[in-house]
């Protein structure tokens, strides 16, 4: 690795695990953006936009958004200046179509640093899903149980109103987690037979879930700057 190489990660985990949750608190340390296809698209379907309205069935019925729009949609978010450090991706790539873009996108940057896998069991990732709450303004995300606000309802950061994500309701959620079982698990082996895969208890407390992350990317040289 060279001294001025870009760091690029993929936080890999069931829907739930905490992957956004660790990739805000990441971005924060290491200076990388946080890119989360989902945010993009939620942003896009606030503002109404074509690609909001475009994504918004298959959101609703749990489903991947086509892998061409999601595709140029990311190649499009890695052209910001925000980028030029790398960045962390959460919840994409979800496919081995998109692992194959990805890896076109990055040819010219050495590729991915690594893929950090926040593991945790279906029951915990149930609890997870259905008691998480989002900040319309800002997107930051609690739990009603393990993460509360100070004050309920309401953003710490910014005041805003939280909601729950429409397909945070148990009858989506199943089908979300049928679509990673069979479209986004096999993107485990991928990233272990590359040898970037590093796995992570997630099912620890938040704090905890950051310390061993920290210490499995130190361990692979990267480093708050
Ligand atoms: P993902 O991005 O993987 O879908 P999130 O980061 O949105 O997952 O986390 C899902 C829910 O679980 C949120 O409500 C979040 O507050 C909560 N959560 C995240 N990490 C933990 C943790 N380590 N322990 C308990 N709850 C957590
Ligand atoms: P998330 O916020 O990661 O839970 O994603 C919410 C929803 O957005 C998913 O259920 C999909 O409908 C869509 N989505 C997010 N990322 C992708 C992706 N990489 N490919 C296809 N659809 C995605
Ligand atoms: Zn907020």
């Amino acid at each position: 690795m060279t001294a001025n190489k870009r760091t690029f990660m993929v936080f890999m985990g069931p829907p739930g695990a905490g992957k956004g949750t660790q990739a805000r608190i990441l971005q924060e340390k290491l200076g990388l953006p946080q890119i989360s296809t989902g945010d993009l698209f939620r942003y896009n379907l606030k503002n109404e936009t074509e690609l909001g309205l475009l994504a918004k069935s298959y959101m609703d019925a749990g489903d991947l958004v086509p892998d061409e729009v999601t595709i140029r949609m990311v190649e499009e978010r890695l052209t910001r200046a925000d980028c030029a450090p790398g960045a962390i991706f959460d919840g994409f790539p979800r496919n081995l179509v998109q692992v194959v873009a990805l890896d076109e996108m990055l040819a010219d940057e050495g590729g991915l640093s690594l893929v950090p896998m926040l593991t945790v069991d279906d029951d915990e990732v149930m609890r997870r899903i259905t008691g998480r709450r989002i900040c319309r303004t800002c997107g930051a995300v609690y739990h009603v149980e393990f993460n509360p606000p100070k004050v309920a309802g309401v953003c710490d950061i910014d005041g805003g109103e939280l909601y729950q994500r429409d397909d945070d309701k148990a009858d989506t959620v199943k089908n979300r987690l049928y679509v990673y079982y069979k479209q986004t698990s096999p993107l485990v082996g991928y990233y272990f037979a590359k040898e970037l895969l590093a796995e992570v208890d997630g099912s620890q407390p938040p704090a905890a879930v950051t310390a061993d992350l920290l210490a499995v990317l130190a361990e692979h040289g990267i480093a708050p700057g």
